[in-house]
């Protein structure tokens, strides 16, 4: 079994056929997906969606393109609406210094905020980071000095020295279809180099969609593409990738059941 630990099911790209596609995946032996939150102000939106599925799990936070416009979501908030059952994650947020849709101080304010959450329930951040190894490096660092948190460095597309700074405060580091492209070389071999115990698959879909796929809309089914890549990647099997990363990803979720485990 596979897991794509970071989708986004609400983006109206699905909206024609989110069942179909959560069937898709789960005949693909995709036993899990977390769908991201981007806007706390649209989170029930994300709920009634997690709700649908026994298999879909959900996150709450703000994307760091919307920060500027929900800077007044406190962690108390986010802590609160995490409470729901199938609420696993807090995030997305970071710093995305490639579009720069919000300023950066507003990016930093409402990552900490997050972080804040993450630290008082428990629940892995999902972190998103372009362009900004530098930032989220020590933002890591001096918030990991107040307190350690679970984290998963979600699309992996950064430099080595993130991804070991990561590391090294504890955190996962999640490789999307990114990691299947011609020219991603370099972040195979960063691949190669996390711990095994640390690797996390995702799709990010509709984005990024793996070889053969890309280009076209992407979606859950197609992690196990990727997780083929990272298991030539790290040089095992395919079996033993999904049971890396499928192993990894309930250790670092500790709010997802697994007692009652599709079968599909
Ligand atoms: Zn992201
Ligand atoms: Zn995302």
């Amino acid at each position: 079994m596979l897991v794509d630990s970071h989708c986004h099911l609400d983006f109206p790209d699905f909206a024609e056929e989110r069942a179909a596609v959560v069937a898709r995946a789960l005949a693909a032996g995709i036993g899990r997906m977390v769908t991201i939150s981007t806007r706390v102000r649209k989170f029930q939106q994300i709920l009634e969606i997690a709700e649908s599925f026994n298999e879909v799990y959900c996150s709450v936070g703000t994307h760091p393109h919307n920060a500027a416009e929900e800077l007044d979501v406190t962690a108390d908030e986010l802590v609160r609406l995490s409470g729901h059952p199938k609420v696993v994650a807090i995030g997305e947020a970071g710093l995305d210094y490639f579009y720069d849709r919000a300023p950066r101080d507003a990016q930093a304010q409402g990552f900490r905020t997050h972080i804040a959450a993450a630290r008082r329930t428990g629940l892995p951040l999902v972190i998103h980071s372009r362009d900004a190894d530098d930032d989220m490096a020590s933002i890591l660092e001096d918030e990991t000095g107040k307190g350690a948190f679970p984290f998963i460095l979600h699309c992996f597309s950064s430099g080595r020295r993130l991804a070991e700074v990561g590391v090294a405060l504890g955190g996962y580091v999640s490789f999307s279809g990114i990691l299947t492209f011609k020219n991603s070389a370099e972040l195979r071999a960063i691949a190669a180099d996390v711990p095994r115990d640390r690797l996390l698959v995702e799709t990010d879909a509709p984005y990024l969609a793996p070889i053969p796929h890309r280009g076209k809309r992407n979606e859950p089914a197609y992690v196990a593409n990727t997780a083929k890549v990272l298991a030539e990647t790290v040089g095992v099997s395919e079996a033993d990738i999904a049971d890396i990363t499928t192993g990894n990803f309930f250790r670092l979720f500790t709010k997802m059941p697994r007692a009652d485990m599709a079968a599909g």
